[in-house]
């Protein structure tokens, strides 16, 4: 039998539905790559009952790659996906509670910190961890899809070693392709730095060094439309000039192609409550984990512009379990 419910009635029904739990926590970690999981054993080993939202990219970056070979411990290297299932096990061994969600919202204005999870639920805790990462930006080509694990790449220094004695290409203007495309200068025979403007961003010592590196190349004024191969990447095509009456195709050979365009960190429902870079970095007290709101942590990708390497990432989410258990054990 249907009950008929009056208008209003039925508006606070729905209200109350939006929000369908909360609960109550001592330890939350958002995010399930090395730093999410390595938060998560430290923390379950200090018995704070860490509940882990692993949010769409459950067990990180780094399920998307295959060989991981510098990540010690591993003397024969390791697939992205096999090691981050290490990393859960190894957190769930010691009673971390691991759980598809997304964090979608969050509210650090009291000491209880609030942060709904999927829309529906709001978990209260005591502490939390940030560990959700940074995205590197593509240029958007069909290709590099195609391609991706086959030649194209977003980090030179994970990929490079694949590339010794190889001619490659790194896109991009800033820092991190000038930092990119010397550190593959090291290791491949030759490496076109391609460069949208007929000026570099990056700052004038690494200009420098790009310019002192005999075997970078610099191609200005060139943007990339395409790549080419049969079992992957032999080439790129380029247009020169775009837009121009000297606009050219240019076609070039090479093996591997790493986008260096930047990254976008993934913190954007944290950046009412939190101090982050201009590029929405994570801003934590140099030598901790600390964020300017008591008992909120970051570790990993999100708060670090500078190396973005699962070691590093993990280092820094052992530092975020160690700084929440001397804040709660502060608290009592
Ligand atoms: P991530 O691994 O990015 O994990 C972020 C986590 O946060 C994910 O689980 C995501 O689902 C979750 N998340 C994001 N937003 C939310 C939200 N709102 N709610 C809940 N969860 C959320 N490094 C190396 O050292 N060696 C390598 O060989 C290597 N190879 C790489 C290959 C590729 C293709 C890529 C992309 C990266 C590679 N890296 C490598 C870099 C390495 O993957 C990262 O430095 C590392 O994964 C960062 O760890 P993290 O825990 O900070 O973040
Ligand atoms: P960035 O400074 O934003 O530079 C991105 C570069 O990619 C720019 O040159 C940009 O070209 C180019 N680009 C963006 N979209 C593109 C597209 N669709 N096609 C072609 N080119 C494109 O990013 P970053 O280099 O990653 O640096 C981020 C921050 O980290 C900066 O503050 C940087 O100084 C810092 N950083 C510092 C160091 C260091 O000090 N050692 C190392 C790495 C990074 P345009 O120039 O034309 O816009």
């Amino acid at each position: 039998m249907e009950i008929f419910k009056p208008m209003n009635l039925q508006r606070d029904d729905q209200k109350k539905s939006a929000i369908e739990t909360t609960e109550k926590i001592k330890c939350l970690i958002i995010g399930s790559g090395p730093a999410g999981y390595t938060a998560a054993i430290y923390a379950a080993r200090a018995n704070l009952k860490p509940v882990v939202y692993t949010g769409l990219q459950a067990g990180g970056q780094l399920t998307t790659t295959t060989e991981v070979d510098n990540y010690p411990g591993y003397p024969g290297g390791v697939t992205g996906p096999e090691m981050m299932e290490d990393f859960k096990k190894q957190a769930e061994r010691f009673g971390a509670e691991v759980r598809f969600g997304i964090a979608t919202a969050v509210d650090f204005s009291s000491k209880i910190h609030k942060v709904t999870i999927d829309e529906n639920k709001i978990i209260e805790a005591e502490s939390v961890i940030i560990s959700t990462g940074a995205t590197a930006k593509y240029l958007g080509l069909e290709a590099e899809t195609k391609y991706a694990g086959m030649g194209v790449s977003a980090c030179a220094t994970c990929d490079g070693f694949f590339y010794r004695e190889k001619d490659v290409a790194v896109v991009g203007g800033g820092d991190t392709a000038a930092e990119e495309a010397t550190y593959l200068a090291g290791l491949c025979r030759k490496v076109y730095l391609i460069v949208r403007r007929d000026v570099l961003r990056a700052s004038k010592t690494m200009q420098d060094k790009v310019a002192n590196t005999s075997n970078i190349e610099i191609l200005w004024e060139h943007q990339t439309v395409d790549l080419f191969g049969e079992n992957g990447v032999e080439g790129v095509t380029l247009v020169k000039k775009k837009g121009t009456s000297a606009e050219e195709i240019v076609k070039i050979k090479i093996d591997g192609f790493f986008l260096a365009i930047g990254h976008t960190p993934n913190s954007e429902i944290f950046r009412k409550y939190l101090e982050t870079d201009a590029v929405g970095y994570i801003k934590t007290i140099p030598g901790t984990s600390k964020t300017i709101v008591p008992g909120v942590f970051a570790c990993g990708d999100v708060q670090d512009p500078h190396y973005r390497q699962a070691v590093t990432a993990a280092g820094s989410g052992c530092m975020a379990a160690i700084d929440a258990e001397r804040y709660l054990s502060e608290m009592k």
